[in-house]
């Protein structure tokens, strides 16, 4: 059995596994696709102390710097099953492919997936003029127009954020009314160069390609289609935390984020979260690296409080 079973190999695993290894503990990382989201990332900027990097080759030296370490890495296996510790004191792990990990204590690092829209152009353009994530991607649509989907919070905070770097932003929301919180409707009316149209559906990304151009949406109270020309669109229509396996035995928020606390303690003896998955917010590289180094300390905390001499 490990000492330290990490579920999920994304910045948030990789700094779990790190932290537990370099305690001189069995350290196993169980992860569907090591790197997570980063793999998905073209430009980061903001992962502090390093200017510029891409994704994949941050998630490169993710899993190098864990290699360094005696650690079981078990890529490409999903868990679906966490079974808390019965008498032996073991916590299961329940893999897609049949088999099953025991460890003294596990860290739930599995992160979160952004809901996509579903239209034509989104996939083609992701990372050419089609972004998630306005903390990441804001300034490198400076001084040009974008659109934001989603009037809700996350839709509304986003528009607010990037009027103060872009030339313009149009927020399009589904609903007849903005869903976000009145102050921040009101913060967002107040500015110059938002626009913001509801009932409307975004039916298409246009490109020439290379790059973002434009979108189409129908207006969904008269039937009629509408082209916006723009050079960026920033999809906030949701954060999906990827804990469908843990519902039923990990305490989890109304939006199904595992819920911790300040050590990264989820309601189950033993087991500690960290990352995206959490109710822990800002979902950020350099907040889940912190957030996972912090549940394997609080792992090898409680390793030194339960475990015989
Ligand atoms: P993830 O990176 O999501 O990793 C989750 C891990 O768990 C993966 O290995 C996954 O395969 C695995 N997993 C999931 N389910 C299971 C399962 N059932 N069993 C086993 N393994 C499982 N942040 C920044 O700070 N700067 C940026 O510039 C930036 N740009 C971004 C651009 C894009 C397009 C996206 C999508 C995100 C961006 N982010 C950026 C956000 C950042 O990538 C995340 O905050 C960060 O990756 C979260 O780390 P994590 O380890 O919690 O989760």
């Amino acid at each position: 059995a490990f000492d330290v079973l990490v579920v999920g190999g994304g910045p948030a695993g990789a700094a779990a596994a790190i932290y537990a290894a370099r305690k001189g503990i069995r350290t196993g990382v169980a992860a569907e696709r090591f790197g997570g989201q980063v793999l998905d990332t073209m430009a980061i900027e903001n992962f502090i102390s390093v200017q510029h990097t891409e994704g994949p080759k941050l998630a490169a030296q993710l899993e190098q710097h864990v290699r360094e370490y005696d650690v079981d890495v078990m890529n490409l296996q999903r868990a679906t099953q966490l079974v808390p510790a019965g008498d032996d004191g073991l916590v299961e792990v329940k893999l897609e492919n049949g088999a099953s990990l025991k460890s003294k204590t596990v860290v739930l690092s599995t992160g979160a997936r952004w809901r996509q829209m579903g239209v034509p152009g989104e996939d083609q353009y992701r990372n050419k003029g089609v972004a998630y994530c306005p903390h990441c991607d804001g300034p490198l649509f400076k001084g040009k127009r974008v659109a934001v989907i989603g009037g809700g919070n996350s839709g509304v905070e986003a528009a607010i954020d990037l009027a103060g770097l872009v030339a313009h932003v149009t927020l399009i929301e589904f609903d007849a009314a903005l869903r976000a919180d009145a102050v921040l409707q009101r913060k967002l009316r107040s500015l110059p160069n938002v626009r913001i149209i509801t009932s409307a559906q975004t039916t298409e990304v246009l490109g020439d390609g290379q790059k973002v151009k434009g979108l189409v949406y129908t207006d969904r109270v008269g039937g009629d289609a509408h082209r916006l020309e723009l050079e960026g669109v920033f999809v906030q229509i949701g954060l999906l935390p990827n804990t469908e396996w843990l519902q039923g035995t990990v305490a989890l928020s109304p939006r199904g984020e595992i819920e911790v606390d300040a050590h990264g303690r989820t309601s189950v003896p033993g087991v500690f979260a960290a990352g995206d998955a959490t109710t822990v917010p800002y979902k950020q590289i350099v907040i889940a690296m912190g957030e996972g180094s912090k549940a394997a300390l609080a792992a090898f905390d409680h390793l030194i409080r339960t475990s015989a001499p």
